[in-house]
């Protein structure tokens, strides 16, 4: 388990916890009480709501407490004297590098996080919302929060628009009822698209970084076309697993952890 002490990070957790549970409340209290109060409609909305924000909730914390990939450091101090020397580094790796900062070997597609000051696996980009790198290993449950996020907001928009297309004759409200009603539902409608707008650029962009097998980092270096052409699915299936594609969404199973655990370099040499 991992957590990074950056501050810009600890006020997105807190930001995004702050925006999810306003709109748990909205829609519960205002939204669904308020208007569908005589309906059987109003459980099922409310069961189906929640069970979003806790798949979000969970995807969430495993993005942000999942080791993205860390390359391990060496329990003894590295020699790099030969780098110098204009030598090869020896260990017959191809790809592999050198980090100066971390004073190790990393594999390929490695890189060097500032934040988290370590180098991390297959590194895309250090996200500010999960406080954490998105690397080899917490990919998946970053692009699952993605997808809760921008499911939780076109939910959030439907009900909004719903309680205004059907306004509910029979609900008894009075007056300030309906105008906090208005208030907190206006506020929503635009939380909902600026947060459902930004996932959906995000998205974007991860799939195109998975799809055509180049990071962020890599797209900046541009790395990405020495590597050979492999099949979309499996392209897919090294971020989420190799489990059947029905289960990628669902943030309670694990990754296939024997491809990561592979030894990276014995460095008691
Ligand atoms: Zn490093
Ligand atoms: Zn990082």
């Amino acid at each position: 388990m991992t957590f990074i002490r950056d501050p810009c990070g600890i006020v997105c957790l807190l930001v995004t916890y702050g925006a999810v549970f306003y709109a748990d409340y909205v829609v519960t209290r205002w939204i669904i009480l308020q208007t569908m109060e005589t309906s059987l409609w109003a459980p099922l909305h409310v069961v189906s709501f929640n069970t979003v924000v806790f798949l979000l909730t969970m995807a969430h914390l495993k993005a942000v407490l999942s080791d993205p990939g860390t390359v391990p450091l060496p329990q003894n101090r590295l020699d790099f004297s030969d780098l110098h020397s204009g030598q090869k580094n020896g260990h017959g790796h191809g790809e592999w590098t050198v980090c100066t900062r971390c004073e190790t070997y990393r594999p390929p597609r490695a890189h060097h996080c500032r934040i988290c000051k370590r180098c991390i696996r297959r590194m895309d980009h250090h996200c500010p919302w999960i406080n954490n790198c998105v690397g080899e290993r917490n990919q998946k449950y970053f692009l699952q929060f993605l997808v809760y996020v921008g499911v939780l907001a076109l939910y959030s928009v439907a009900l909004v628009l719903g309680s205004w297309i059907y306004p509910c004759e029979q609900c008894n409200a009075n007056i300030a009822d309906s105008q906090a009603r208005m208030l907190h539902s206006v506020i929503l409608l635009l939380e909902s698209a600026l947060f459902g707008l930004f996932v959906l650029a995000i998205m974007v962009d991860q799939m195109h970084a998975i799809l055509y097998d180049e990071t962020a980092v890599e797209a900046v270096q541009q790395k990405g076309a020495y590597r050979p052409h492999r099949r979309k699915l499996a392209l897919l299936a090294d971020v989420f697993g190799r489990s059947h594609p029905a289960l990628w969404l669902l943030p309670c199973t694990g990754l296939n952890s024997r491809r990561y655990d592979t030894p990276l370099l014995s460095h008691d040499v």
